[in-house]
């Protein structure tokens, strides 16, 4: 069921867009080469300690999942792009590093990824980056009254189709609100034109998520971790963007 929010529940949203950028912040200034990922982990635990915040994370135990996740935030490393368990790893010069986090704040969640590259990276990795933040800006755009769902599916594609890139139809955006995933689905790719009319009050996460050379991905033994079947480095953007009757508004941004 797709639920619709208020303009005084959408203000109410404020709190915890701002307070999960301010993570993303954190998390993209202490990635560096020499970090463990449990540092990382370890870090936005006593960020939400602090702050007084709800783990969206911790406790989430869907069925796809092998145990409940355990940590507060997703850290995917090269290969991995989507859902990385943090483990016992310590950043080596030009790893591509993807963190995901939601949580919740006065009861609503906010939920936003960012990839980078710790020490010297390599060109690729860098555009790949930036076409996926091209990606996740178009789709924003498209993220106002009047518009289809599919509108927002299909500028993302477009930008990915450019750069050469294929799309994964399986992992996409979502619904947001008093929980961390609902309707809709928001594919990375699609018609323009097709699906249910953008109506003020719709708060979705938009998330592309491009691999160089493939749109497939397995699970990793751990379980969690989606790795891209032929080995090559993955990047991921995501926003939480509430649709009002002014256009997109991006609740998940940074400074
Ligand atoms: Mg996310």
């Amino acid at each position: 069921m797709i639920e619709l929010r208020t303009p005084t529940q959408i203000e109410q949203m404020r709190p915890a867009g701002g307070f999960v950028a301010s993570v993303i912040t954190a998390l993209s200034e202490a990635a560096d080469v020499g970090v463990n990922l449990l540092e990382l982990d370890q870090m936005v635990h006593q960020m939400i300690r602090e702050r007084g915040a709800e783990s969206c994370y911790i406790d989430y135990h869907p069925s796809f999942g092998a145990s409940a996740f355990g940590k507060v935030l997703c850290t995917s490393v090269n290969d991995a792009v989507l859902h990385g368990l943090p483990h016992d790893y310590v950043l080596v010069d030009g790893d591509l590093l993807s963190v995901d986090f939601a949580c919740a704040v006065d009861g609503w969640v906010a939920d936003s990824a960012l990839s980078v590259v710790v020490g010297t990276p390599r060109q690729e990795d860098l555009d790949l980056i930036a076409t996926t933040g091209r990606a996740l800006e178009a789709g924003v755009a498209q993220a106002r009254p009047g518009n289809r769902l599919y509108d927002i599916s299909a500028a993302i594609g477009e930008v990915a189709h450019a750069a050469g890139l294929s799309v994964n139809l399986q992992f996409g955006g979502h619904g947001v609100g008093r929980t961390m995933h609902g309707d809709p689905h928001v594919p990375n790719d699609g018609r323009a034109g097709r699906g249910f009319k953008l109506k003020p009050g719709l708060v979705i996460a938009i998330e592309p998520w491009f691999l160089h050379t493939t749109d497939e991905i397995y699970t990793d033994a751990d379980g969690w971790t989606l790795r891209s079947a032929d080995g090559s480095r993955g990047a991921h953007m995501e926003h939480t963007v509430a649709i009002t009757a002014d256009g997109p508004l991006v609740l998940t941004a940074r400074d």
